[in-house]
């Protein structure tokens, strides 16, 4: 495919592929917007921290931040320079060694990308203007599925169902009321539905399910019959982390309680991909490599990276940064599946490591995984996919966490 091709599949698919290395551009708004007929996701909206061009010769500063916290960062950059590294942040930095060729490779593919370099601007900033997100009237979920009215909270769903065959397409609307909280909800395969939770609407894509819990009740998911286990399960635990806390984004767990989570009775008997999205932080690599990943039954897992970029295709922050790298890891390994005995099947068993890249959204916001990973998931097609701790829902998958409404509210929408 030719660079033209390439841009014309990023539109169409949301996807483009740089020649020559082993990295892919991704657009998310146009990936997750697969989920919608009548509703499309509002690019400023998820482009919220839109980060602008590079400084000559400097840093990324995030659009309207005051430069201070850039400041901050060159500091620590200057400190970490001037004093020896200790034992375990030596192993950090042979490990971002040993990626950075990868890194820059693919960050050099992007920059060749001319034509893509040229559509990155009006791609993030979209043709509809949208106002701020009003933060503070959103309704907080973590809290109020930890008050003892939880139970008794529920949300009004419509869903249009078209009335037959009409040349107008006319609809009947029906609604019906489901709990909200600890209950699994479904939402039906031939429409997106809308819901309404204290005064705010919500918008639930086609074929998607939710369960609006906390940790305690995650066994709740584990399917009575093991054929309706998941073949993609991704998980984005809330690790503890200075900078979560400092921006009190949401609220995080102690790292060892994920060896609870029953990742093993989830995934599919013909096989799942455990996509885990992990922190730069050595020990805790150390801790996922040797004790939770084998607890889950991953062996031998493969390293993907997300480098983020800013709206001019530079990366968002120094790549070579100690406490602040350019780029996060995702550890991703095979449940039920034997590498060997399966390389002459149906899906590419994963060999060697990737690069997504992508201009990033929220605090924490991850790109969707499912299409750059089709082709390395086990068992029936379509994938059932499942995502622990999410924030979103997208058609054909399980949405498990404390808030995974949290992006479906309609201000990130609008309507076709
Ligand atoms: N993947 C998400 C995205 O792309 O937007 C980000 C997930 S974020 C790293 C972790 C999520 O886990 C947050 O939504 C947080 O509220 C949730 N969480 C924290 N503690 C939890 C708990 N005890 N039970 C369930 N979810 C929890």
């Amino acid at each position: 495919m030719d660079a033209s091709d390439e841009l014309r599949s990023l539109e169409a698919t949301g996807i483009y592929r740089l020649a020559g290395s082993r990295a892919a551009f991704v657009d998310p708004v146009r990936l997750l917007g697969e989920s919608y007929r009548r509703f499309r996701l509002v690019p400023s909206a998820y482009y919220s921290r839109s980060f602008g061009p590079s400084r000559q010769g400097g840093e990324a500063q995030a659009e309207g931040t005051a430069p201070s916290p850039d400041r901050k960062k060159r500091k620590r950059k200057r400190q970490t320079k001037a004093r020896e590294l200790n034992a375990v942040e030596r192993i950090a930095e042979a490990r971002h060694q040993e990626a950075r060729p990868l890194l820059i490779s693919a960050h050099n593919s992007l920059l060749d990308a001319k034509y893509l370099l040229e559509y990155l601007p009006g791609m993030i900033k979209g043709d509809e203007c949208r106002p701020e997100l009003e933060t503070s009237s959103e309704n907080n979920f973590v809290e109020l599925g930890g008050s003892w009215r939880a139970p008794f909270y529920e949300m009004t769903i419509c869903f249009q169902k078209p009335l037959g065959q009409d040349e107008a397409g006319t609809c009947d609307v029906q609604k019906r009321s489901s709990p909200l909280f600890n209950r699994v909800v479904r939402v039906e395969e031939n429409g997106e539905a809308e819901g309404e939770f204290q005064g705010r609407l919500y918008v639930l894509p086609k074929g998607s399910c939710f369960m609006m819990t906390d940790f305690t009740h995650v066994r709740d998911l584990i399917p009575d019959n093991p054929n309706t286990g998941y073949n993609l399960i991704v998980i984005d635990p809330p690790w503890e982390n200075g900078c979560v806390r400092q921006k009190e984004a949401y609220p995080t767990l102690p790292n060892r309680n994920l060896l609870y989570l029953p990742v093993q009775e989830l995934a599919h008997p013909a096989g799942a991909l455990v996509v885990l999205w992990i922190t730069n932080r050595e020990k805790l690599r150390r801790f996922v490599e040797e004790e939770l990943l084998p607890s889950w039954g991953v062996k031998d897992p493969t390293e993907f990276y997300w480098l983020k970029v800013k709206s001019d295709g530079s990366l968002i922050g120094d790549l070579d940064l100690f406490h602040h790298r350019p780029y996060e890891c995702l550890l991703l390994g095979y449940i039920n599946v034997n590498r060997e005995a399966e390389s002459g099947s149906k899906f590419k068993v994963l060999q060697g490591s990737q690069v997504i890249m992508s201009v990033p959204g929220a605090h924490s916001r991850k790109p969707p995984l499912q299409k750059i990973l089709s082709e390395y998931i086990p068992g029936p097609k379509p994938p059932r996919c499942i995502e622990l701790f999410a924030r979103e829902l997208g058609s054909g998958w399980t949405s498990w966490g404390n808030e995974p409404l949290h992006f479906q509210d309609s201000a990130y929408f609008s309507k076709k």
